[in-house]
């Protein structure tokens, strides 16, 4: 079965139709040439523009579809009203995501005394929209206190009056959550993948076996269940977070290493090595600007990363590793260093937001071939605090155009942390603006992208670090079909966010549309 689509308007193509057979693209050219070749069916897709389906390098898809059952803290304009609105949730605890101080017409963080006027008889947990911070009512803290007999071990992850948790300590605050089925990790999955798909997302790279309470086996069998019964739709190449060594051994032991289960990849070893900028908590190699007596926090040494680096090297596993400071991205180089120049297999490694990565340290990623997964989203709401944490360093920030012309660099958004949205992201990509405000003026305007290289680093870019750019990632012959049709899209960063996604096809089947194009073929 051939199926001709016509007057395609191909981004970055003078071609304007292709046809697309056993899910691949057969031929792209010019309509008048497609047209003469045996076709069963042909779409008219009216001057639409066509993307390369977008693959989205680093996010949590498991987060996202688990987000969007909790309750929505991002909304409220003010702690009064999230108190109001969070009243109503039902069920035995009340989880909620996605607040930041900035939003609040209080402008201050939510505390525990706040949660405990949602609830006193049930936990009540909330994460700002980091992630990296959860606050907690008395009520959650006291029965996190009966589960674990003790207080967590580093004392300075927690503040119990304010009703903090950081870092590890999240970990023992979120066991008073329980642990999610199969049954439920399949549902939560299954909701984030719509979206995605309704957003022209048709790959990501995605950190799911450490989001949940559940034994990271588990999420693989969740995934692998999925996929098995062909309604796993959208390509997942997993971000295998591991933590540990013990347990990145127990993986390879088992055999898990760059397995395959069809639209669900086994990918590199991905590990958090600090926090975020908002909760002080990236690595810097100098304190912060605005907390003199604070560098973050790291949460491996040198040694430590160096044997995970030779672990993973051994086993023929890429590694992505988190490093949002220049404190941490410096260690990793320094572990890197003792390692890569000696590695055996040819890797694909990357630091995923490398947003505080100065010149010098773009041109050590560059001669270990490291490369970069950002998410130049994140400006939204970093715009506001960037100044404010480092001062002058700002200069030395996001600079990821540069980064893209010396070093790998691919495209990303960390959903559920900030949204999903491509035409968002790249808007930001290419623009330097807040979302949060457009009248600002951009962010260090000069390392805005082209729409071209950043459609690239959202395609080409992305498909390289999961090892298919032989056949993802491009309008091209011999390629998977994966591909968007939007309309308002006039080639402008701009149009950008008025752009509309109508079809998403993955393998060259429709798995979304808003509206059919299908009815306007004929079959010859
Ligand atoms: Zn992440």
């Amino acid at each position: 079965m051939k199926t001709a689509y016509i007057h395609a308007n191909i981004f970055g193509q003078r071609n304007d139709a292709f046809i697309v057979e056993n899910g691949r693209f057969y031929k792209v050219g010019k309509a008048r040439d497609i047209l003469k070749q045996p076709i069963d069916k042909i779409i008219d897709l009216k001057e639409r523009t066509v993307f390369p389906g977008f693959h989205d390098a680093h996010m949590h898809l498991l987060g996202m579809g688990w987000m969007m059952e909790m309750f929505d803290a991002g909304k409220p304009k003010s702690i009064a009203a999230l108190i109001e609105a969070a009243r109503k949730e039902k069920g035995d605890h009340v989880l909620g995501r996605g607040f930041h101080e900035e939003n609040f017409s209080e402008k201050r963080s939510l505390v525990k005394d706040d949660l405990n006027e949602i609830a006193t008889d049930r936990p009540v947990l909330m994460y700002r929209t980091c992630g990296h911070l959860i606050v907690a009512n008395q009520n959650a803290i006291d029965k996190a206190l009966q589960l674990h007999g003790d207080y967590p071990e580093d004392a300075s992850t927690y503040d119990l009056d304010q009703g903090f948790f950081k870092e590890d300590a999240r970990d023992w605050i979120t066991e008073v959550l329980g642990k999610p089925s199969i049954a439920d990790l399949k549902r939560m999955l299954l909701a984030a993948q719509d979206k995605l798909l309704q957003e022209g997302v048709t790959a990501v790279q995605s950190d799911d076996l450490a989001t949940t309470k559940a034994e990271y086996e588990t999420v693989i069998d969740a995934f692998a269940e999925l996929a098995q019964e062909s309604r796993l739709k959208i390509r997942v190449y997993e971000q295998a977070n591991l933590q540990t060594l013990s347990r990145l051994e127990d993986f390879l032991r088992k055999g898990f290493q760059n397995q395959n289960f069809g639209r669900f990849r086994m990918g590199p070893l991905k590990l958090l090595v600090d926090g975020s900028l908002g909760a002080h908590t990236a690595y810097l190699r100098e304190p912060y600007a605005d907390r003199p007596e604070e560098k973050g926090l790291l949460l491996y040494s040198e040694e430590e990363l160096k044997t995970l680096f030779e672990t993973t090297e051994r086993a023929g596993m890429d590694w992505a590793v988190h490093a949002i400071g220049d404190g941490a991205l410096e260690t990793i180089l320094n572990a890197s260093e003792s390692v890569l120049p000696h590695a055996k297999h040819s890797q694909r490694n990357a630091i995923v937001h490398a947003q505080l990565a100065d010149r010098a340290q773009i041109e050590r990623m560059r001669a270990l071939n490291i490369g970069a997964m950002v998410q130049p989203i994140f400006l939204r709401s970093d715009y506001a605090i960037i100044a404010e944490r480092l001062g002058d360093r700002q200069e030395e920030t996001y600079l990821f155009n540069t980064m893209a012309q010396r070093t790998p660099t691919a495209l990303s958004t960390d959903t559920p942390i900030e949204p999903s949205d491509p035409f968002k992201n790249l808007f930001t990509t290419t623009t330097r603006k807040t979302l949060l405000d457009l009248r600002k003026q951009p962010f260090l305007k000069e390392e805005a992208m082209t729409l071209e290289n950043a459609i690239k680093a959202y395609t080409e870019t992305s498909a390289y670090f999961a090892r298919s750019e032989h056949e993802l990632g491009s309008v091209k012959k011999g390629h998977r079909a994966d591909f968007v049709v939007a309309g308002g899209f006039d080639g402008t960063p701009e149009s950008l966010l008025k752009a509309e996604v109508e079809e998403t096809y993955i393998d060259g089947e429709r798995v979304f549309s808003a509206r059919s194009f299908a009815n306007d073929g004929s079959v010859l």
